[in-house]
């Protein structure tokens, strides 16, 4: 495997550096996602406003780059989205991302950087994560994380 290929230099500039990376106070909705496969586990957060417009995503968690890159692209492109806009472009990145062989459509062209994964199936499930979660947080599913006082703290 060449991680050059998927380690782009986008996704670690998020990796290093991810947006809205904190836990939102009084979120509207929040969920709680696991990737077992590799280990990422995230919540996503969300405020919404009485329009039914996405003030403001943000997440928090541990994963590897691809995952936390891929939530900090996620919550940039999702802000200030429609609950429709934004549950179907997410629909739509997780389709992409699940197909080789598909399409990305323009309006998600900011997203492309995410799209290099599609050639290690192995690490598709770090990318889909983030946007299967955020799915999870809009239908209020918010499957609270483990709190173990032996592994980890429940943020
Ligand atoms: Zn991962």
């Amino acid at each position: 495997m060449n991680t050059l290929e998927i380690y782009q230099e986008v996704l670690l500039a998020h990796n290093e550096n991810p947006n809205n990376f904190y836990a939102i106070e009084h979120p509207t909705n929040k969920a709680y996602g696991v990737n077992p496969t590799c280990g990422d586990e995230i919540s996503v957060y969300l405020l919404l406003n009485k329009e039914g417009t996405l003030e403001t995503v943000s997440f928090t968690g541990q994963g590897c780059a691809i995952c936390k890159a891929s939530a900090s692209i996620m919550t940039l492109h999702l802000q200030g989205k429609t609950i429709a806009q934004a549950e179907a472009d997410a629909n739509q990145v997780l389709q992409v991302l699940n197909d080789p062989n598909a399409a990305l459509p323009n309006h998600l062209d900011e997203l492309k950087a995410l799209m290099g994964v599609r050639k290690f199936p192995m690490r598709v499930k770090c990318a889909t994560l983030a946007w299967h979660t955020f799915l999870k947080a809009l239908r209020n599913e918010p499957t609270e994380p483990p709190n173990c006082c032996c592994c980890r703290s429940n943020p």
